[in-house]
């Protein structure tokens, strides 16, 4: 039996994806080859990255809608310098909701001016900020759509007509909206997509071509798209297995289907983290994550018996970022309500214990 994988990243992926890409190490559809010991520009390769890249598009439902995926590494770390390189020529606005946000506007920094439209650091990024204005001037409007970290998520796009640009590492694919409002998005594979060591980005046709400066290859996404992510080898395996899970995800009934998964786990969960006395949320409620809830014993005295009966019960990686402290369940796509159910019992059981 494995553990109840709440952890924040790398993590949990659907035990048939981790099995297909466990056998594709061995052998590769009986092609008497390995996925890692086979070029990235034969034939079976090139069609797995053309799939890979073909479910992204259909899974955002951006097919035949002039956008294209490629598949990069270094990141989303590397996105956030990539995307000022590629994309800032004068001036960018970023909304600040989190030490992810916090991380690409210091590297944006680097390549021009650059306006924090908003920010939630006077209250420890506990909330997603309203009612500020976007200035029109901006070569685009940066956001982290879920803030892993703090369990905060833009439940509104906002709304403007910049290009906008997000980093959707931990919730792409984990719940449906109109991803066309975005003109570049990104996401890191091992939060909600794949293993660690590819990055997922997706890019309107009409987006780039706008900034003077020269862009070394490896840094300019026209380089990438060009090469169809092929410009130097592709993390094949990371690659592959995030192919497959995107096939489940589309077996499930794709993000809309999944999305009103995660909906109920997060509803059971937060329901039992508001009504439990012991417990209390870490994030303002109407911005509450579905993928990463954050919260904490009231009495840190009782910390002891709830971490043992969480470990007796199989609950694995439910400690808080060190920037919060307290607990952070992740409930990414391939967690069942099961392991969301075993986690309420155990605060319950905390409960009437004490
Ligand atoms: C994990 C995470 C990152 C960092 O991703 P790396 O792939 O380690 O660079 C960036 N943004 C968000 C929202 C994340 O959750």
């Amino acid at each position: 039996m494995k553990l109840h994988n709440f952890s924040a990243g790398p993590s949990i992926l659907p035990q048939e994806v981790m099995q297909q890409a466990a056998e594709a190490v061995k052998e590769l559809d009986s092609s008497k080859l390995s996925l890692i010991e086979i070029s990235h520009r034969s034939k079976a390769f090139i069609q797995i990255m053309d799939e890979a890249c073909a479910l992204a598009l259909k899974l955002t439902g951006l097919q035949d809608k002039g956008y294209k995926a490629i598949f990069l590494q270094g990141g989303a770390s590397l996105q956030f310098l990539m995307t000022a390189y590629n994309l800032l020529e004068n001036k960018a606005g970023y909304l600040n909701t989190g030490t992810w946000s916090d991380k690409a506007i210091k590297e944006a920094k680097l390549f021009g001016e650059v306006v924090e439209v908003s920010s939630s650091k006077d209250q420890n990024y506990n909330y997603i900020p309203k009612g500020y204005e976007i200035p029109t001037d901006l070569d685009y409007l940066h956001l982290t759509t879920n803030n892993t970290i703090f369990g905060t998520q833009y439940k509104q796009i906002p709304e403007t007509n910049v290009p906008l640009v997000a980093d959707m590492s931990s919730d792409i694919f984990s719940r449906p909206f109109d991803y066309s409002k975005f003109d570049l998005f990104y996401a890191g594979a091992q939060k909600n997509m794949g293993p660690a060591g590819t990055t997922l980005v997706i890019i309107k046709d009409s987006l780039l071509g706008k900034v003077t400066r020269a862009i070394p290859s490896m840094l300019s996404y026209q380089v990438h798209l060009d090469k169809e992510s092929m410009f130097n080898t592709p993390p094949v395996f990371a690659v592959y297995t995030s192919m497959l899970n995107m096939r489940w995800i589309d077996a499930q009934g794709g993000i809309e289907a999944l999305g009103e998964q995660n909906a109920m786990k997060a509803t059971l969960l937060y329901g039992e983290i508001d009504r439990n006395p012991l417990f209390e949320g870490f994030a303002n409620k109407e911005d509450r994550s579905d993928m990463n809830a954050t919260f904490n014993l009231k009495d840190s005295g009782l910390t002891s018996a709830f971490d043992s009966l969480c470990e007796t019960a199989g609950i694995s990686g439910l400690k808080g970022h060190r920037s919060v402290g307290g607990y952070r369940a992740s409930m990414y796509n391939a967690l069942s309500i099961d392991s969301v159910e075993i986690l309420v019992n155990c605060m319950q059981i905390l409960e009437e214990k004490n």
